[in-house]
């Protein structure tokens, strides 16, 4: 039997904003516990909230950009649930009207992104469950509670945790450079849950779901969920029901376990928020939101595709890394050579800043300097050996690739009566390898190159040393 899996995502962003969403405490991360807070956000008795015109905003720029039809009015809702995190036990949502309605992204339908307050953190300390003195016990930092929250949720549309994986790349990458959100998933300002279910291909109709709950790095996310898919599709091969559950992943152990059923599910008994107006943006307001956006990664990955003919991968990589993408358009433009420039960035220049953890644009090696050592290898005047020492020694070394060239004496060996010794003591000293390649074996031309290159430390061009060989071997 052949098995579809189906997956919805219920992806949380924190705003970036000054302050709260209703009221004027700072939305500020790893302050003091319980600094950041006020009568509103503690919801002390006769307390009214005023919507934060800011985060109304990111959370506008983000609809925009997942192509989000935005309502001429949204309105806010109370979501009643009791939990020391809360202490108007609701949260202030948004229900029926969201904010941003149907948007689609990467092929993948948006069914709606909606604004909302954050919870306050509960910190377990200590062992047991704090029922017995002495025994630990949960605290609240209410440094969080009442900081906006952007919920997004995806249609039923991604086939599997790869995908899912890299629609969470390429959404988060979009989210940060709307400037809306940093999108830290170690700090919690990107939180997904998962909804994954299982059914036989070819069905229209969804299985039962079960969804995963806050997994913090999107490779768990992809491991999780595909963790999920083998289970579900185990039970159904064995004839048995998949039953609609809450789950924890664990990492670690690569398993799964029930935080509860649907019978323990929720109701939330929304209703509409008494003490706050309807958002109802004005279309030349949209507008101008939607004219400040900046280009997005999706936009910037067709445009490198289509400007400098890079392959999809490449292309995909680079725009998701804003700043190496800046890098690599400035080294192309200065290279003329995109090809090339693409080469050197996706390789030693992305090993260099991984060893050296500095962002691209405060490496020693600039554009221009790459751009110089491209050209010697364009000319000629260096091997293409011979440029990746040059390129290492240069990040210690301010020098010119010319200079730098010269130096470390790897100035091509690209005159026939030179190279054509070396060539001759290499086949002199392996005197069966060259019987057999004459006898047919003829791949040992890498081998012989390769002795040739060792042996002039890196300085031949490889293309002269194969016509040499092959002229000397008969070939
Ligand atoms: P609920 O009522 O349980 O909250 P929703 O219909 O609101 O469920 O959907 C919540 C999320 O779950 C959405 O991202 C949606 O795409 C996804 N989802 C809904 N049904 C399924 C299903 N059968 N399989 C996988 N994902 C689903
Ligand atoms: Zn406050
Ligand atoms: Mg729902």
């Amino acid at each position: 039997m052949s098995w579809e899996a189906v997956i919805g995502l219920e992806i949380h962003v924190q705003l970036r904003t000054e302050t709260k969403m209703f009221c004027r405490c700072p939305n500020r991360y790893g302050d003091p516990p319980n600094t950041n807070v006020c009568a509103v956000c503690l919801a002390h008795p006769g307390m009214l909230p005023v919507a934060n015109r800011v985060a109304v905003d990111q959370a506008l720029r983000v609809g925009l950009a997942l192509g989000c039809r935005i309502p001429a009015r949204s309105k806010w809702d109370r979501k009643n649930y009791f939990y020391p995190d809360s202490p108007k036990a609701y949260q202030i949502s948004q229900y029926d009207e969201p904010l941003c309605a149907e948007g689609s992204f990467t092929g993948v339908r948006i069914t709606r992104a909606h604004l909302e307050e954050d919870a306050a953190k509960t910190i377990h300390i200590g062992g047991g469950d704090g029922r017995i003195a002495g025994s630990g016990a949960s605290i609240v930092d209410f440094n969080r509670c009442g900081t906006p929250l952007l919920e997004i949720v995806t249609e039923p549309d991604l086939r599997g945790g790869a995908e899912a994986r890299r629609f969470l790349t390429l959404l988060r990458a979009t989210i940060v450079a709307t400037g809306a959100s940093d999108c830290d998933l170690e700090k919690g300002s990107l939180r997904v849950d998962a909804n994954v279910s299982v059914r036989r291909s070819g069905d229209e109709e969804l299985g039962v779901k079960c969804e995963l709950k806050n997994m913090n790095s999107f490779r768990f996310i992809e491991r999780g969920i595909a963790a999920e898919i083998r289970r579900q599709a185990a039970l159904l091969e064995a004839g048995e029901p998949v039953l609609q559950a809450t789950l924890h992943y664990d990492p670690a152990s690569d398993s799964l376990s029930v935080l509860r059923t649907k019978e323990e599910a929720d109701d939330y008994r929304y209703f509409a928020e008494p003490d706050l107006v309807p958002v109802e943006p004005s279309p030349a307001h949209l507008e101008a939101l939607a004219a400040a956006l900046p280009e997005l990664p999706l936009v910037r990955m067709d445009r490198l595709r289509a400007a400098h003919g890079l392959p999809d991968a490449t292309a995909e990589s680079l725009a998701l890394t804003p700043g190496l993408a800046d890098y690599f358009e400035e080294l192309a433009a200065l290279a003329g050579d995109a090809r090339a420039a693409a080469n050197w960035v996706m390789g030693e220049f992305s090993a260099h800043l991984n060893a050296s953890g500095s962002d691209p644009h405060a490496s020693t090696v600039t554009p221009a300097r790459l751009a110089g050592l491209i050209a010697l290898v364009a000319e000629g005047a260096v091997s293409s050996t011979g440029a990746k020492q040059v390129f290492a020694a240069m990040i210690d070394d301010p020098a010119d690739a010319a200079a730098l060239t010269e130096r470390l004496g790897l100035g091509q060996v690209g005159d026939t009566d030179a190279l054509g010794a070396i060539v001759d003591e290499v086949l002199a000293a392996s005197p069966a390898e060259v019987a057999a390649y004459r006898g047919g074996k003829v791949q040992l031309i890498g081998f012989f190159t390769g002795q040739v290159m060792k042996a002039s430390g890196g300085r031949a061009d490889p293309k002269a040393v194969q016509s040499l060989l092959r002229e000397r071997l008969g070939g």
